[in-house]
């Protein structure tokens, strides 16, 4: 083995050691369409990792690779030990990787409440009596403790949001993915599911987020990626991205959406 292979293998086992989620050069096509071309990526436990970029760049791709609702072509995703690409059950990732969609995706004859015991019963195995305190502590956790005999055509889209953020925090995942959560609410309901992310952000949460929140973004975030054609084109601190991006395509992005 030459020195250079020596170094290279122990900043490896070093960046093992300390990062929670490592994305190692992930390929994704969907037939001839290649959608994430070699995409890496590390973030610590505790951090919020901020993806923005134009339509179509890849990064619900990217996100849905990480909690296992599509399979890479090649790489490898982490999480902590586990191998997230490897043969480990799919309900086991999603369990420790909680994912929160655009689309509110409650079941709409089942309470809020109801809503959020399904899993713990059903995938948790947690008896009623538990899965209903859990549900109702989770609900407060979100701000939405009178709600919980709600239906889901009762509640407003924030509302609706918040509970879908409460069931995938009942799971306890070790990280939280949020895939443009407020794209579909008026500002004012937007308002009460950022609230309620930053404080989860607060807490300490691992959170990887896609989002075109700007405001959001800047006071939350540890890093920013920007993706384009399935590349992080350039990743840095929320100041550096948008006061001095590096790359003129980077500029050009945050010019367009101030
Ligand atoms: P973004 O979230 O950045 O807008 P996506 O990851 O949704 O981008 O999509 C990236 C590209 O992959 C798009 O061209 C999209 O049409 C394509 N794509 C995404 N999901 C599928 C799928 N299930 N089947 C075929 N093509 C897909
Ligand atoms: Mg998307």
């Amino acid at each position: 083995m030459t020195d250079t292979e020596t170094t290279t293998e122990s900043t490896d086992v070093k960046h093992r050691s300390q990062s929670l989620l490592r994305i190692e050069d992930v390929y994704k096509s969907y037939g001839d369409e290649r959608v994430l071309r070699g995409v890496s990526l590390e973030i610590d436990r505790g951090d919020v990792e901020v993806l923005v970029g134009p339509s179509g760049s890849g990064k619900s791709t990217l996100l849905r690779c990480l909690n296992r609702l599509t399979e890479v072509n090649d790489g490898q995703i982490y999480l902590g030990d586990l191998e997230v690409t490897g043969e480990t059950n799919a309900d086991e990732i999603r369990q420790q990787i909680g994912m929160v969609f655009q689309d509110i995706n409650l079941f709409a004859h089942l309470t809020a409440r109801k809503n959020i015991m399904l899993g713990l019963q059903k995938v948790r195995g947690m008896d009623k009596e538990d899965a209903r305190d859990r549900a109702d502590a989770e609900l407060a956790r979100v701000g939405l403790a009178d709600q919980a005999e709600s239906y889901p055509a009762q509640l407003s889209g924030g509302q609706k949001q918040r509970v879908g953020i409460a069931r995938a925090l009942a799971m306890d995942p070790e990280v939280m993915l949020f895939d443009e959560p407020t794209s579909a609410l008026d500002p004012e309901l937007s308002n009460e599911v950022l609230a309620v992310m930053r404080e989860l952000v607060a807490e300490g949460m691992t959170m990887v987020v896609v989002t075109h929140e700007m405001r959001f973004a800047r006071g939350a975030a540890s890093s920013i990626s920007f993706l384009e054609n399935g590349e992080i084109v350039e990743r840095g601190s929320p100041d550096r991205m948008f006061d001095d991006p590096t790359h003129e395509r980077t500029k050009r992005f945050f010019e367009s959406i101030s």
